[in-house]
């Protein structure tokens, strides 16, 4: 595995690999890795004949009140597992590196950017959009890597990708949860005991919409009544059913693949987590071009 801080060394050592018709395949991410981004990983080395993983904590995608300083990192560990994963190149390159002196042009995602998370972290989505593009501008991938953990983000890759002409093939992977059922997050390493019980919320509540979707309600407002009640004592910021093309919330019954999203503060983290909700089994899934490897 190469270690590269510099694009110019990812680029020459990226021109090297390609230069035998290599599949690139990318998983941009923060660190602290947990099995959500391992799952990311595998899926990628199953697929390309070379993994790329980034390893950036953006400043961009942080509010002035938010984590940025404070964000888990352990790049010993992140580093033994990209190595036992069969990962080529690990990218770690400093802010400098990624946002020189006199950085100023951004990829705006508009209205996408606004809803669900982008309504409580102002300028969040922007940061996501900029560091992706520039991401895969510097790695030029064959196929990019993201979990359905952040679905806000995942939409608006592909969004961007689609809107910027990028030519990148995105797959998205199905979120990776401990066994009680809270999503895998870098962030749950804040949790205290009392809290990692109280983030059992969101899942429980996704949880139980989801079972009775599958047992034939339809109406939103039933859906959300449902889960509500299985909240427990959170901070709730939002808790929504959204369209997963547009984002927006779903107001008439749910006849399009849709999601059920939810944020809340656990004592100091923030949470988020989402379930799909597929209204026909055969319709095309969110992660459906994820073809058994
Ligand atoms: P992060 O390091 O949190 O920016 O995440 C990097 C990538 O890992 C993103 O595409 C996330 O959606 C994905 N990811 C994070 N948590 C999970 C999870 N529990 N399951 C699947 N993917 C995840």
């Amino acid at each position: 595995m190469r270690i590269v801080r510099t694009i110019s060394e990812l680029r020459a050592v990226l021109k090297a690999l390609r230069e035998h018709g290599s599949r690139i395949g990318f998983v941009p991410t923060m660190g602290f890795l947990h099995e959500g981004h391992a799952a990311l990983i595998r899926q990628s080395t199953a697929r390309c004949d070379h993994t790329v993983v980034s390893v950036f904590v953006n400043p961009t995608q942080f509010g002035p009140t938010e984590d940025l300083s404070r964000y888990p990192r352990d790049l010993e560990r992140d580093q033994a597992l990209c190595l036992k994963l069969g990962v080529s190149v690990l990218f770690l390159p400093e802010p400098s590196e990624v946002y020189p002196t006199g950085f100023c042009t951004f990829v705006e995602p508009g209205q996408l950017g606004e809803q669900l998370c982008g309504a409580h972290r102002p300028g969040h989505f922007r940061g996501v959009a900029t560091v992706v593009a520039k991401l895969f501008n510097m790695v030029q991938p064959d196929l990019a890597f993201f979990g359905q953990k952040d679905l806000q983000q995942t939409v608006i890759i592909r969004r961007i990708v689609r809107d910027l002409n990028l030519p990148v093939d995105i797959v998205v992977a199905p979120t990776v949860r401990e066994s009680d059922g809270l999503a895998l997050s870098s962030r749950n390493a804040y949790l205290e005991p009392i809290d990692r019980k109280r983030a059992l919320g969101l899942s429980r509540a996704l949880f139980a919409a989801e079972t009775e979707f599958q047992n034939g309600e339809r109406r939103p407002e039933r859906l959300l009544a449902k889960a509500r009640e299985h909240l427990g004592e959170v901070d709730l910021q939002y808790l929504e059913i959204v369209d997963t093309q547009t984002l927006e919330p779903v107001d008439r019954d749910i006849v399009r693949i849709s999601a059920i999203c939810v944020a809340a503060v656990v004592g100091k983290t923030r949470l988020i987590d989402n379930v799909l909700l597929a209204p026909d089994p055969d319709t095309a899934q969110f992660t459906s071009h994820l073809e058994p490897v």
